[in-house]
């Protein structure tokens, strides 16, 4: 029999603070924590992490980083410690190819990571490994590489991305209400999520001058890439989140399962 395929989850993180505060981003996410099947470990695509070459962290207690700054203190006083997997670092790097994916023993746990996770798995007792994002390589390129991880969906790994697919930190608009470009960028994402059109999204980020203000640099943009090419045809899609905030960041996050 046919293993049962775990979901595939996109996630929004925005703000550092949606870690600590109580609001409806992070609520959702706590919710979905409790939805989905339970998995036995957690692959993470963050765009905080942008390496040449990929790398995957293997170390056995990733720490947690606190990769930003002028927060409260209460932020930096967060802890996620969960556990790493040597196993599934050693089995990620198997399929993406050890020529091109190293074993990180530097790394841990950075926000894009563990601001999210808090929220879902606030016990920390799923072991979390992280994917780095290659800076040598376009759109196209982190779209095939992602391709070959589709077996970890069978063997009880969770694989996450998390970014925002909107995401202008130089347009921030603290008073929150949303810029028109980033409102009309987020609804033509959706509709290619929903039409299924990846060649589409792959080309996004270049595609036109309003795409590059919503996409400025592609960080925050590929962790979605990465869990649109684990999609299985016909598989159902659940948006949620679905707000752009701070002017300029998209909270847009999908579920897509079999
Ligand atoms: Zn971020």
């Amino acid at each position: 029999m046919k293993p049962q395929s775990l979901p595939i989850l996109f996630v929004g993180h925005g703000s550092p603070m949606n870690a600590i505060e109580d609001n409806p981003f992070s609520r959702t996410w706590a919710r979905l924590g409790q939805a989905l099947p339970r998995p036995e470990t957690i692959l993470c695509i963050s765009a905080h992490w942008q390496t040449r070459g990929t790398q995957i962290t293997a170390m056995e207690k990733p720490r947690t980083i606190y990769d930003f700054s002028g927060f409260p203190p209460e932020l930096y006083q967060q802890k996620y410690p969960a556990p790493g997997s040597v196993e599934l670092a050693r089995r990620v790097q198997a399929m993406l190819g050890a020529e091109r994916a190293g074993l990180d023993n530097q790394w841990g746990l950075d926000h894009g990571t563990w601001s999210v996770l808090l929220r879902m798995y606030p016990q920390a007792d799923i072991p979390v490994v992280q994917l780095s994002l290659d800076v040598n390589i376009a759109e196209g390129g982190h779209y095939e590489l992602a391709k070959r991880l589709r077996p970890l969906r069978d063997e009880g790994v969770l694989v996450m991305g998390s970014g925002n697919m909107v995401h202008n930190l130089g347009l921030l608009n603290w008073a929150g209400e949303p810029f028109d470009w980033a409102l009309q960028a987020d609804a033509q994402l959706k509709t290619m999520i929903e039409q299924r059109d990846h060649p589409a999204l792959i080309s996004f980020p270049t595609s036109s001058r309003e795409a590059r203000l919503a996409v400025p640099t592609n960080e925050h943009y590929l962790p979605a890439l990465y869990i649109l090419a684990l999609q299985d045809a016909d598989e159902s899609l659940t948006f949620f989140n679905e707000a752009v905030s701070l002017g300029s960041l998209a909270m847009r996050g999908f579920v897509s399962a079999s």
